[in-house]
C-alpha cells in the first residue's frame, strides 16, 4: 500500500461538479462505493451504452488493482418500469416484465461478451418501492415535494443548489420550460417523483395513491439505501447530467445536512456517435449491441474504446474496428514473441525501456484515466519486442510480459494474451444456424444465451478441450457439426483456432 509519507503519484479524476481534476480521496479508508446509472431496458441496448459501462468497468478494475488497493462496491441499477416499457408492452400485447426481461437479457449477454464485470449489486427499481416511497414521504414532510391529482412532484425552488452540477442557472432553465397540459405541477421545472396509474398500468400502493416511481427518485432512493450517503463516485453518461443527475442531487441533498453532497465525485463518460450522428432509437441509426458483437471481435471493440479518452466524444465507424483488431493482434504477437526469449541476462538499455513503460502506463491511468495514453505505452512495448528478442534479453522480456499481463488485465483485455480462439470477423450468422447448433450439441456444450459469435466460440473451445483430453470422437463430432453449418475451422501453428463462415 502506498505510504502517505512518500510522495507518490496517485489517481486523479475529473469531477463534473467542480469542473476540475483532483486527487481521488475515498470517504472511507481503502474502500470505494460507486453508483452508476444503469440501463432502462425498454428497447435494445446499443454500442453507445456499452462505451459508458465499459469505461466504468475499467475504472473499477483500476481502483481494485494493487496499485490502488481499494475494496470497491459497484452498484448499477435497472430502471425496470417507465413510460416507454409500458408503451412497448402494450404495443406488443405482453407484460412490462417480459419486455424488460428480454432487453435486459440481451444487454447482459453483450456486457459479458465485452468482458464487463457483473455489478456487485444490480437493484431493480420495482424491488425497492418501499425505499422509494419512504424517500418521497420524507420530501413531502420537509416541503420539498407536493402531491397533486396526477402524482407527486419535487419543488425545484425549494432547493437553492439546483443547477450546480450542470452549471446552469435556474432562470435560464425556466426560459423554454413549460407545463404540458396533462401535468398539474406548480412550477415548470418541477419534476415527477410518483405518477398515479392509469387503468391497466402496473402500479404499487402509496399514501398518495396507486402509481409508479419517476425515474430520478429511483436512483436517489436506491443509492441511499444500498451505499448510504455520501458515497464516493456517482457515474453515468454525459447525457444524464441534466436533468437526471441534477434531479438526483436535489432529491438526495434536500434530506442531507446543509452543504453535504450525495456523491464525492461525479464522473461522466462522453457519448458515442455513429457515423457522425448521435445514436438513438428515434433516429433508428443503431444496430442492437448483440448483433454488432456477433460480427466483431469484442476485445477489439474494447481496445478501440480505450484508445479514446472517456471524456472525449467518439465517432464510431465499422472501419475503426478493423484497425483495433490489428492492434489487438499486434499486442498478442509481441507477447508470444517475448516468450521465446530464453536468455536470463540484464540489458541496461532494454531493462530501462520496459521499466519506463511501466511507470508511464500507470501515470497515464492516474491522469484522469487516460487509457488512450496507456494503450499507446503498450504499443511502445510491442514495438520494442523485436529488439528484446534479438538481444535475447531475458530480464527485459520477463518484465515486458509481466507489464502486458498486468496492464491488459486492468484494461479488461487480458484475455487477448491467453485466448486460444480468435473470434473471426464474420458476416451475420443466420440465427437458425445457432438454433440448430444449440439443439444438436446441447448435451456437449453448455450454452447460456450467448451471442451467435460466442456460441460458436463455445463450440470451438469445447472441441479444442476434447482434443486436448484425447476425446477425438467428441472433437470430430463438434467440428463436423460446425462444418455442416458452413463454419470452417483453421488451427494455427501457435495453438489458436480461427473460424470463418464459408460463402458468408
Ligand atoms: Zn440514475
Amino acid at each position: 500500500m502506498p505510504n502517505s509519507s512518500i510522495a507518490t503519484m496517485s489517481l486523479r479524476l475529473y469531477n463534473t461538479r467542480t469542473r476540475a481534476v483532483a486527487p481521488f480521496q475515498p470517504l472511507t479508508e481503502r474502500e470505494v462505493r460507486i453508483y452508476v446509472c444503469g440501463l432502462t431496458p425498454s428497447a435494445e441496448a446499443h454500442l453507445g451504452h456499452a462505451r459508458s459501462f465499459l469505461f466504468f468497468d475499467v475504472l473499477r478494475r483500476y481502483l481494485a488493482h494493487p496499485r490502488n488497493g481499494y475494496h470497491v462496491t459497484y452498484v448499477q441499477n435497472v430502471t425496470d418500469i417507465d413510460d416507454r416499457s409500458i408503451a412497448a408492452a402494450q404495443a406488443e400485447g405482453t407484460t412490462v416484465e417480459a419486455i424488460i426481461g428480454k432487453f435486459y437479457g440481451h444487454f447482459k449477454a453483450g456486457m459479458r461478451t465485452l468482458g464487463v464485470r457483473e455489478p456487485d449489486l444490480e437493484p431493480h427499481a420495482t424491488q425497492h418501492i418501499d425505499a422509494i416511497v419512504d424517500m418521497i414521504a420524507e420530501l413531502i414532510a420537509t416541503k420539498h415535494a407536493y402531491a397533486t391529482d396526477d402524482g407527486v412532484y419535487y419543488a425545484v425552488k425549494s432547493f437553492p443548489h439546483y443547477g450546480e452540477l450542470a452549471h446552469r442557472d435556474v432562470d435560464e432553465l425556466l426560459i423554454g420550460a413549460r407545463i404540458a397540459e396533462n401535468e398539474h405541477k406548480h412550477d415548470p421545472l418541477d419534476f415527477a417523483l410518483w405518477k398515479f396509474a392509469k387503468p391497466g398500468e402496473p402500479s404499487w400502493p402509496a399514501p398518495w395513491g396507486e402509481g409508479r416511481p419517476g425515474w430520478h427518485i429511483e436512483c436517489s432512493a436506491m443509492s441511499r439505501e444500498l451505499l448510504g450517503v455520501p458515497f464516493d463516485i456517482h457515474g453515468g453518461g454525459t447525457d444524464l447530467i441534466f436533468p437526471h443527475h441534477e434531479n438526483e442531487i436535489a432529491q438526495s441533498e434536500s434530506l442531507m445536512p446543509p452543504h453535504s453532497h450525495m456523491a464525492n465525485v461525479w464522473v461522466h463518460g462522453a457519448m458515442l456517435n455513429f457515423d457522425g450522428k448521435k445514436m438513438s432509437k428515434s433516429l433508428g441509426n443503431f444496430e442492437p449491441l448483440t448483433a454488432l458483437l456477433a460480427r466483431h471481435d469484442p476485445l477489439a471493440i474494447r481496445l478501440l474504446f480505450l484508445q479514446t479518452g472517456y471524456r472525449k466524444p467518439m465517432n464510431f465507424t465499422e472501419d475503426s474496428i478493423g484497425a483495433a483488431s490489428s492492434g489487438a493482434e499486434k499486442l498478442r504477437r509481441a507477447y508470444d514473441a517475448l516468450t521465446a526469449v530464453n536468455g536470463t541476462g540484464a540489458n541496461a538499455e532494454l531493462d530501462e525501456l520496459v521499466a519506463g513503460a511501466n511507470v508511464r502506463f500507470f501515470d497515464a491511468l492516474d491522469d484522469d484515466m487516460n487509457t488512450a495514453g496507456g494503450v499507446g505505452v503498450l504499443f511502445d512495448v510491442a514495438n520494442a519486442a523485436p529488439k528484446i528478442v534479438a538481444a535475447n534479453a531475458g530480464a527485459a522480456a520477463t518484465a515486458a510480459r509481466a507489464l502486458l499481463e498486468d496492464a491488459l488485465g486492468v484494461l479488461g483485455v487480458g484475455e487477448l494474451l491467453t485466448r486460444d480462439v480468435v473470434v473471426a470477423e464474420v458476416a451475420a450468422v443466420d440465427p437458425a444456424t445457432i438454433e440448430r447448433l444449440r439443439a444438436n450439441l446441447g448435451d456437449a456444450v453448455s450454452f447460456n444465451g450467448e451471442s451467435p459469435a460466442e456460441s460458436i466460440a463455445l463450440v470451438v473451445e469445447a472441441r479444442n478441450a476434447a482434443r486436448k483430453s484425447r476425446d477425438f470422437a467428441l472433437g470430430d463430432r463438434l467440428r463436423n457439426a460446425l462444418s455442416a453449418e458452413g463454419i470452417v475451422l483453421t488451427d494455427g501453428k501457435d495453438g489458436t483456432t480461427t473460424w470463418t463462415v464459408s460463402g458468408g
